[in-house]
């Protein structure tokens, strides 16, 4: 256990049991044994270096990709939303915003500026530090081929500068150094008209809410799509739209958004997924992959296969 190791150095916020259903955009989840909110960076390296070696970590941006089960986190939960917030012209064409930032609020400040390639920012709902470990995207756009380098951190606090080719960028997947988390990027962008370009991605958000179950509790897109086609329209094809299990339903207005219609389990998510997948692999011969990640255990003090 954590207990009460120097925790009287730390300025941030330390909970116990906090459920995860309240940071994640699904709203199920189990509680994370313990959960915190840095202040700041240096308060994030002095909570650190105090952790045992053998607490397992979970880094949380807007939960906005994430699947917590029922049982919840046997760990620690490192918050990074509302921490990590700086963001800044660090030089000509070159922002750096902290892993915390929202993706919005980047987008709206590189437009301002006048730097372009950055405003497919808008239309991903998590933060920086999400989007560098999903190497998130929308129209055309993603994360990674804007990455100068990113700052890491690693469990005992020791912070690094890495370049992009310490990465392997795919679509909605990133590997890199093992035992290391984002805690900001600096991003190289173009000079241009940044209010005409973020106009453009507005009004291709406004047409992309139309097609989108927008407002309801949802992980967005929850297969990626297989190569040449799209998972909605193979999950659309099964006669899927409107299935549900328990409270998790297939959205009947986008078939890749699974959404809590309120009283769902983790557990009827993760049934529904599976059960969707089954379906199209066995009607179209095609496995689709997960893009939203699965964490935390079935039930309380379970295993987390
Ligand atoms: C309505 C809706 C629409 C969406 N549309 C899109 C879209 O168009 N394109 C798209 O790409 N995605 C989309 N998403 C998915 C999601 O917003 C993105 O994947 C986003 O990048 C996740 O960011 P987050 O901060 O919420 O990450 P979280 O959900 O908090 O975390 C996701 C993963 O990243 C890891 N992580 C988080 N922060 C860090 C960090 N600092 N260092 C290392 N790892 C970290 C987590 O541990 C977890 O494994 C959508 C989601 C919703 C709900």
């Amino acid at each position: 256990m954590m207990a009460a190791r120097h925790h009287t150095l730390l300025r941030g916020k330390l909970h116990h049991d906090e459920p995860m259903a309240r940071h994640v955009s699904w709203r199920v989840g189990g509680p994370a044994r313990t959960f915190y909110e840095p202040a700041d960076i240096d308060d994030l390296v002095t909570f650190l270096q105090q952790l045992p070696a053998e607490e397992p970590l979970l880094w949380l941006g807007l939960g906005s990709n994430m699947l917590v089960r029922d049982g919840g986190i046997p760990g620690t939960v490192i918050a990074t939303s509302g921490a990590l917030m700086d963001l800044v012209e660090v030089a000509a064409l070159r922002v750096r915003a902290g892993a915390g930032v929202a993706c919005n609020k980047v987008a709206r400040f590189c437009a301002g500026l006048n730097l372009v390639g950055g405003e497919f920012l808008a239309g991903i709902p998590g933060t920086m530090g999400g989007a560098l470990a999903m190497n998130a995207g929308a129209f055309g756009g993603e994360t990674w081929p804007l990455v100068r380098r990113v700052e890491t951190i690693d469990r005992h606090g020791l912070r690094r500068w890495r370049e992009p080719g310490d990465f392997q960028a795919a679509y909605r997947e990133v590997h890199g150094p093992a035992g290391e988390w984002f805690i900001a990027v600096e991003l190289q962008l173009q000079a241009g008209d940044g209010a005409a370009s973020l106009a453009r991605v507005k009004a291709l958000l406004e047409r992309r809410n139309q097609t989108q179950p927008i407002g309801l509790p949802s992980c967005g897109s929850v297969f990626r799509n297989p190569p040449g086609d799209h998972a909605a329209r193979l999950i659309e094809a099964c006669g899927l739209k409107g299935l549900c299990r328990g409270g998790a339903c297939v959205s009947t207005k986008h078939a890749n958004f699974i959404i809590n219609n309120g009283d769902a389990t983790a557990a009827d998510m993760e049934a529904l997924i599976a059960q969707v997948a089954e379906t199209v692999e066995r009607v179209h011969g095609i496995r689709l992959h997960r893009e939203v990640h699965i964490v935390g255990d079935a039930v309380k003090g379970g295993s987390s296969s």
